[in-house]
């Protein structure tokens, strides 16, 4: 499978004559490497392959379903052979379908990860990626011919920089701690994460300074739009880059957004081998690469139906999909943080994969919910079925409400993208209870909190990330 920018291509040129775009397009490897395309865009698949359901007869878990789904993704890149081991690595803890109070309603949580959200899936897959991906790479410089990380060869420095790379992120809250926990304690890495001082919850700070070791974790004093700034203008600073090897670990990456797949491809499997029916989703919507993966599910012939978009009260999506121009805005803080992007960066995957906007607005539903509603619906849940849910779950149970409200039947699937734990300052005074910690995060917040400050300013990020290049 080969990879072309959003930009560089449309989608009827890469599905209709791959020979005439093999100039444009990069392997998988490299995609996940560049992160971004260089001309601006975001790599997408040069076609949907299509795998048929009997395929995954043989698949009992999570790891094996994602091994099958994602070999036609992996086919012809260096990583192929070690795909298998990659899902085993990163998919270790389960996605399950649980039944919720209405019948044909179900619950996909997909928070049982160490960091108790949805992008543990994406970081932990693209960690194991990316360190396979290095390991090759020294070892192709080096004099050895094995893929092995202990084939770091020292007189070949020259030839190849073997140095520490250093993953950046600015993060809201999740991001941050999802790839600190998939990168700590790997060696060849170091992450260092920049947060907005005071705007995370305490619960999030606290997560994102407890690892130590090779994660550093810096509590910015500005706000997020700050910290993505400042990573920015690390990531354009040539001099900077001749010095230290940075990384990008951000949504857009197709080493987050493939793996994503999988856990949609698993819930409609089991759906369909208990029902005979496709699986529809409700997906809770901030950068859209959730439910861009849940869509690329289905275009890889998985029985999913529908794909609706919970939002919270920031109506970018909303607007376009109700007729109106796509206009990125400044984003609005809400209850469900995660949420708060007014400028959806995936947006523009989904308009390649639908180039005419008549019908990509006709093949998909946004339901927007307001912070009183997400109140509303969190403490109803609790009192009527003893369900406890976070607020961006939130969005998504509500949308589906209104979705059986306005006649909708099948089967249906409410996407829970983080555990209401992480979220208690919120959730235990509408439900009047605390909520039971998860040990992964209790044992997160057992430890120290080790932020450091750092003042909202690029020269402060600069001198830091080479005063502490070398660990
Ligand atoms: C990141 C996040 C979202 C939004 O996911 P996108 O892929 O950006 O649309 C929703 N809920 C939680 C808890 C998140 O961390």
């Amino acid at each position: 499978m080969r990879y072309v920018s959003t930009r560089s291509c449309t989608i009827a040129a890469a599905a209709t004559s791959t020979g005439d775009v093999t100039g444009t397009t990069v392997s998988l490897s490299d995609a996940i490497l560049a992160g971004m395309a260089a001309d601006g865009g975001l790599y997408m698949p040069v076609e949907m392959p299509q795998i048929p359901i009997v395929a995954f007869d043989h698949c009992p878990t999570l790891a094996e379903t994602a091994t099958v789904l994602l070999t036609p993704f992996f086919a012809g890149d260096a990583l192929a052979s070690v795909l298998g081991d990659i899902c085993s690595e990163a998919f270790t803890f389960d996605a399950p379908l649980r039944p919720l109070a209405s019948p044909h309603d179900s619950l996909l949580e997909l928070f049982h990860g160490p960091t108790a959200a949805f992008k543990d899936f994406g970081a932990r897959f693209l960690a194991s990626a990316m360190a396979r991906i290095v390991d090759c790479e020294s070892a192709a410089h080096g004099r050895d011919n094995t893929c092995d990380s202990n084939s770091h060869n020292g007189d070949n420095r020259g030839a190849f920089n073997r140095g520490v790379r250093t993953i950046l992120v600015a993060t809201s809250g999740d991001t941050g701690a999802a790839v600190a926990a998939a990168f700590a304690g790997r060696t060849g890495y170091r992450v260092v994460i920049l947060y907005p001082d005071a705007r995370v919850s305490l619960r999030q700070a606290h997560q994102l300074g407890s690892f130590g070791g090779n994660v550093k974790a810096l509590r910015t004093a500005g706000s997020f739009d700050d910290c993505q700034r400042l990573v920015k203008e690390a990531f354009a600073d040539k001099a900077l880059n001749g010095m230290v090897h940075l990384s990008s670990a951000n949504s857009i990456s197709l080493g987050r957004l493939l793996p994503q797949m999988a856990y949609y491809a698993h819930a409609a499997l089991i759906n369909h081998r208990a029902n005979g029916t496709a699986l529809n989703f409700v997906v809770p919507t901030g950068n859209l690469g959730n439910a861009v993966a849940c869509i690329m599910a289905r275009g890889c012939g998985l029985p999913i139906g529908k794909v609706v978009l919970a939002t919270n009260a920031n109506h970018t999506l909303a607007d376009f999909f109700s007729g109106k121009n796509y206009t990125p805005r400044a984003s609005v803080a809400t209850l469900a943080n995660a949420m708060d992007v007014g400028a959806p960066s995936n947006f523009e995957r989904l308009q390649w994969l639908y180039p005419d906007s008549d019908t990509l607005r006709r093949e998909f539903q946004v339901v927007v919910v307001g912070d009183s509603v997400i109140r509303e619906t969190i403490s109803r849940s609790y009192s009527a079925h003893g369900d406890t849910f976070c607020p961006h779950t939130a969005t998504a149970i509500h949308a589906l409400e209104i979705l059986r409200a306005r006649g909708e039947t099948g089967d249906w699937a409410a996407v829970a993208t983080a555990h209401p734990a992480k979220f208690e300052a919120i959730v235990e005074p509408l439900i009047g209870r605390q909520v039971a910690v998860p040990e992964q995060l209790q044992a997160m917040l057992a430890r120290p909190d080790s932020a450091e400050p750092l003042a909202a300013e690029y020269t402060a990020l600069r001198d830091y990330l080479i005063d502490h290049s070398g660990h």
